[in-house]
């Protein structure tokens, strides 16, 4: 019996780890200096995805079809880094993808509008507090970024207007999600505007339910921390102790630990296994909303 579990808790290891996702190109030139992290693009066949470091520990994207060369971006709060990768990439850039209003986030879409000479940007978003906003997008709305489908899913809490953006390709094997600050690797954002029950929708019931191998795009460079935090909650998780020593050594060579895909964070991420035994039971309860205010709690207070 211990034996079959132990086998069968190492061929989920072996599937969740297989679908991992490798940066294809690391963009050295320029003054990286001014980075956090190095600047890198993940290449599908139909998509590509180039990741921009911005301020203190803020991830930009872009977002290419590789059909038509339209683009988007993702949360530009530095246009003119947004704008450099756009030129170097010869590619169109169409459309905004703000996931929330809080500055770090939304607070360059002015600006990128104003010195944007490519045409008019559709600026896209789920909150009137968002700047430059053309289209104000809610669950379920599509966006089409030439061959590209984006759905958008509304996940209020951190926010109460935040959305996440979930992408296809047309005959596509690996989508994508950017998840602003509503799913972090290994976290979650914090619940400034909403509740629990809020988080745990978005977490468990939205989140959770996409695709395994979707890749997840996060707003900000927080896992090392968000992962010391899992060990904490899940001292005996292989998953957590695997990703951990991962990600340390992404750090120090100066590399994002984005993307993850979302069996992944099933595995580790201790906000999206409010439901599991070991979970509830560092958290005293067998609740997972109960469990998912416990957690935020104990993390906003955890160092
Ligand atoms: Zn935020």
């Amino acid at each position: 019996m211990i034996r079959t579990r132990a086998l069968t808790r190492l061929s989920v290891l072996k599937s969740v780890f297989k679908t991992a996702v490798t940066i294809s190109k690391v963009h050295t030139s320029g003054n990286i200096s001014k980075f956090h992290s190095l600047p890198v693009t993940f290449q599908l066949p139909e998509m590509k995805i180039r990741l921009i470091p911005a301020l203190q520990d803020n991830y930009m994207y872009l977002l290419i079809d590789e059909e038509t060369k339209q683009c988007a971006a993702v949360d530009p709060v530095e246009p003119k880094k947004i704008l450099d990768a756009v030129n170097e990439e010869g590619v169109n850039l169409t459309t905004v993808l703000t996931t929330h209003h809080h500055w770090d986030h939304a607070g360059g879409n002015e600006e990128l509008v104003k010195l944007y000479t490519g045409g008019k940007l559709e600026v896209c978003g789920g909150d009137d507090r968002i700047g430059a906003l053309t289209r104000i997008v809610t669950h379920g709305d599509k966006i089409q970024i030439g061959k590209l489908s984006i759905q958008c899913l509304f996940t209020p809490c951190h926010t109460l207007g935040h959305i996440c953006y979930f992408v296809e390709a047309e005959g596509g094997e690996q989508p994508a999600v950017f998840t602003g600050d509503t799913l972090f690797i290994g976290g979650c954002g914090r619940f400034f505007e909403g509740t629990p029950d809020q988080m745990y929708i978005a977490l468990v019931e939205i989140l959770a339910k996409l695709p395994g191998n979707t890749r997840v795009y996060c707003g900000h460079e927080y896992t090392v921390a968000n992962l010391k935090f899992a060990a904490h909650v899940e001292p005996n998780n292989t998953a957590i102790k695997q990703k951990i020593s991962w990600a340390q050594s992404q750090r120090d060579k100066g590399l994002p630990t984005v993307p993850s895909i979302i069996s992944e964070e099933l595995a580790f991420n201790p906000f999206m296994r409010v439901g599991d035994p070991a979970v509830q039971s560092h958290a005293n309860s067998t609740n997972p909303l109960e469990v998912m205010g416990f957690l935020r709690e104990e993390k906003n207070t955890f160092s």
